[in-house]
């Protein structure tokens, strides 16, 4: 039913085999035999969720669950006529178990990894990946090992990864340091890899563009927004509705549009070069630290997803990313992280360049949750007001404009 490519070579290898990269060092890919899926919108009438598409995903053993996809599109028209457009939505995927879209890719990996017999799985992550295998592996019953860039990552994804027992490295490097160390050491002690790299996490995460489309009434938007750190949700995301179309579901694709803070941007500035590959950052910085990646494993598929779709992308500010995540939180009610709100952000600074049409529908993908991150939280927000506990105190305090 379906085999692992080379995206450079096309050399192909069996699904039992367990490979990250091609010999040649291309990404893989899944690829299926469509001609053995026959599937209409008419047999997607269940619940959204995640394994409501599992004729399209690459597993078949019972899956390793905790109920993940089926997050909310909301339509958001405050936001929408703040940054000039009619109809945006928000597919807000901190909506997730734990708190961001990676559940989608590791019910999938967690999944595959049983399936191919691994006994422990790993990966290095800005934060939001470790929470989510720490998780993935607690239920499937079998241990996580996780690098992490010490004194990077926000303390909510530490807590999860710690609480759910992963074993926590802190590596005292960045994140590309500490992808780097984990290959290795999938390689040599055959633990198995599950960072963006393994083709099977974007598999799951391509669910994103069937529920957006399913929610939509079987139809494509004109654009999807997203943050871009590692690049792979924005490859599989693109994935999602190309065999939607493939399959005759929806008719378009939508114009894929990556955002990247201004200090980690290696993706946007080879779109706007005109470039065929990246050139990694050394020092990326940002506080949006689930995109602060300077050599996105992905980039090459995201390239690719970003030109095919006549989207672009574009970088924001660390101060406007603080100021869509204010927004989001205030005028509509929905509590993001840094990296979630780059998407608004982006919205807004492509609008007013003329670059995203008034009438385009547009949906901006928010990944991960804002109690994700609550120091930086109470960092940019105002301190409660501290008051005597009278009534008096009470009334002047609610009356006053402080604050
Ligand atoms: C992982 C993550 C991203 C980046 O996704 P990539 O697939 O690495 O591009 C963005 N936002 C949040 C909240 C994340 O956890
Ligand atoms: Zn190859």
């Amino acid at each position: 039913m379906y085999h692992l490519e080379c995206i450079e070579c096309r050399r192909k290898y069996r699904a039992n085999e367990v490979i990250y990269t091609c010999t040649c060092g291309g990404l893989l890919d899944i690829v299926y035999d469509y001609s053995k899926i026959h599937i209409t919108a008419n047999d997607l009438k269940a619940p959204l969720s995640v394994w409501k598409y599992r004729a399209l995903l690459p597993v078949s053993r019972e899956p390793v669950s905790l109920k993940e996809g089926g997050t909310p599109l909301y339509r958001v028209d405050r936001v929408a006529e703040s940054v000039g457009l009619k109809k945006v939505y928000v597919k807000h995927e901190g909506m997730n178990p734990t708190g961001s879209f990676k559940d989608r890719g590791m019910t999938v990996g967690v999944t595959k990894a049983l399936e191919l017999g691994m006994r422990t799985v790993a990966c290095a992550s800005t934060g939001n990946t470790s929470a989510s295998l720490a998780v993935y592996g607690a239920r499937a019953g079998i241990p996580a090992v996780v690098l992490l860039p010490s004194g990077k990552v926000a303390l909510g994804k530490l807590a999860q990864a710690l609480m759910h027992g992963a074993k926590v490295l802190s590596i005292k490097g960045n994140f590309d340091d500490a992808l780097k160390l984990v290959r290795d050491l999938c390689d040599s002690e055959g633990f198995y890899l599950l960072n963006s790299v393994n083709p099977y996490r974007l598999e799951g995460q391509k669910t994103i563009a069937f529920e957006i489309a399913d929610q939509l009434g079987w139809q494509a938007p004109d654009r999807i927004v997203l943050p871009v750190g590692n690049a792979g949700n924005i490859t599989a995301i693109y994935k999602g509705f190309m065999e939607l179309r493939h399959l005759g579901i929806i008719d378009s694709v939508p114009k894929m549009t990556g955002i990247q803070a201004e200090g980690a941007s290696p993706v946007v500035r080879a779109i706007k070069n005109n470039e065929p590959a990246i050139t990694p950052e050394e020092k990326p910085e940002t506080v949006a630290t689930a995109i602060r990646i300077g050599n996105p494993v992905n980039a090459i598929k995201a390239l690719t997803a970003i030109r095919e779709s006549g989207g672009t992308a574009e970088t924001v500010s660390d101060a406007e990313i603080i100021q869509a995540q204010h927004e989001l939180a205030s005028l509509e009610g929905i509590g993001v992280e840094p990296a979630s709100a780059s998407s608004i952000a982006g919205l807004r600074k492509l609008v007013r360049m003329g670059v995203v049409e008034k009438d385009e529908t547009v949906v901006c993908v928010t990944t991960g949750h804002l109690l994700k991150d609550s120091e930086h939280v109470l960092a940019v927000c105002p301190k409660p007001i501290e008051i005597d506990a009278t009534i008096e105190a009470v009334k002047k305090a609610v009356f006053s404009d402080k604050q």
